[in-house]
């Protein structure tokens, strides 16, 4: 009797969990949650025809077909927690945007609306234009500081390569303190960009240029995005900067997004080459875990699936990559730690 009824409980609940999303990767024997702090959606109509066209041409055929509505499915916020559902990650980072010269714009507004979708999940990172400082400074902290104040806003997102202002400008001094005295942390873009019409000159890209402004503000948290990597030449690029800053900077923090997908590094050679050099150096305790997607479908899993492997080819211990995989994120954004 016992048994009869046994089995369709366990077949419901069988039925049940297979259709459930399950969360966090295995690592050492032990399961870990993941937080991606790095993802994109916005609106398709806001991106600049050379970037739409590139952007289209990174979809596998026959995607690549329909990669208009491929794309804006996947830039929403139910298209992006779709991914993380697929990959095991428990929550995500939307990053609002304003280069309109090269990636395009996702208005920190909108990335509000998108984050109150699924506000136990989704976070927010604001931004600003920078590209008229000059006339329109005050204008643009204010919007920063509002947005700052909305619920799920967690931090700052700036990229000096497609917004187009020098690393070592010394014009953004109330942007830094707003940091500072918010105690939202920066992220910013590294490294070169495959993304039409992006200032690729070191004073862009190479985050030496930004070394003074991480020494002049050590209550300002920031985080060097991409580890300074070359994705023209598909080379590790400012990656030995990226982990000297951190070795020597208490308020810098390294996300090691992008480089390591199939594109970027098909072998995954210069991923595991980063993760070892961030182990080398004693301060995986600073990395945070990021995809840069959602990109293409199955892009956020694979990446996931990717770093991993090079932090397990590393030697990272389970509990290093659950620093880097969740608490990292918890530490530098003051947040709970994720759970399962
Ligand atoms: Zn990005």
């Amino acid at each position: 009797m016992v048994e009869r009824m046994i089995t369709p409980i366990l077949t419901l609940l069988l039925g049940c969990a297979e259709e459930a999303p399950v969360y966090g990767v295995s690592f050492g024997g032990e399961r870990l949650p993941v937080v991606d702090m790095h993802l994109h959606q916005g609106e398709w109509n806001l991106i600049p025809e050379s970037t739409r066209r590139f952007l289209a041409s990174r979809f596998p055929a026959p995607l690549g077909l329909i990669a208009e509505s491929t794309a804006e499915g996947s830039l929403n916020a139910e298209g992006v927690l779709e991914q993380l559902d697929e990959a095991g990650v428990i929550q995500g980072a939307l990053f609002a945007v304003y280069a309109p010269r090269t990636v395009g714009v996702a208005t920190n507004e909108y990335v509000a609306e998108q984050v109150l979708q699924d506000p136990e999940r989704l976070f927010g990172l604001g931004s600003l234009r920078l590209d008229d400082w000059n006339n329109d400074a005050e204008a643009q902290l204010a919007g920063l500081a509002a947005t700052l104040e909305k619920p799920g806003f967690i931090g700052i997102k700036l990229a000096h390569a497609h917004q187009h202002v020098r690393l070592d400008d010394p014009r953004f001094d109330a942007l830094w303190s707003l940091a500072a005295a918010t105690g939202k942390p920066v992220y910013l873009h590294t490294g070169s960009s495959p993304f039409p019409n992006t200032a690729q000159d070191a004073a862009y890209t190479d985050p030496a240029y930004f070394e003074p402004i991480i020494a002049a503000y050590p209550d300002a948290q920031f985080i060097l995005g991409h580890l300074g990597y070359d994705f023209i030449n598909k080379e590790v690029g400012a990656l030995d900067t990226c982990v000297e800053l951190a070795a020597r900077y208490e308020n810098v923090w390294l996300e090691p997004s992008a480089l390591g997908s199939a594109g970027s590094d098909p072998t995954g050679a210069n991923l595991l080459t980063a993760y070892s050099a961030m182990k080398g150096a004693g301060v995986i305790d600073r990395v945070v875990y990021g995809s840069d997607g959602p990109q293409s479908p199955g892009f956020v899993a694979e990446y996931l699936e990717r770093s991993v492997a090079a932090m397990e080819g590393a030697g990272y211990t389970a509990e290093e990559a659950r620093a880097v995989l969740s608490l990292n994120f918890a530490a530098v954004f003051g947040v709970e730690p994720a759970p399962l």
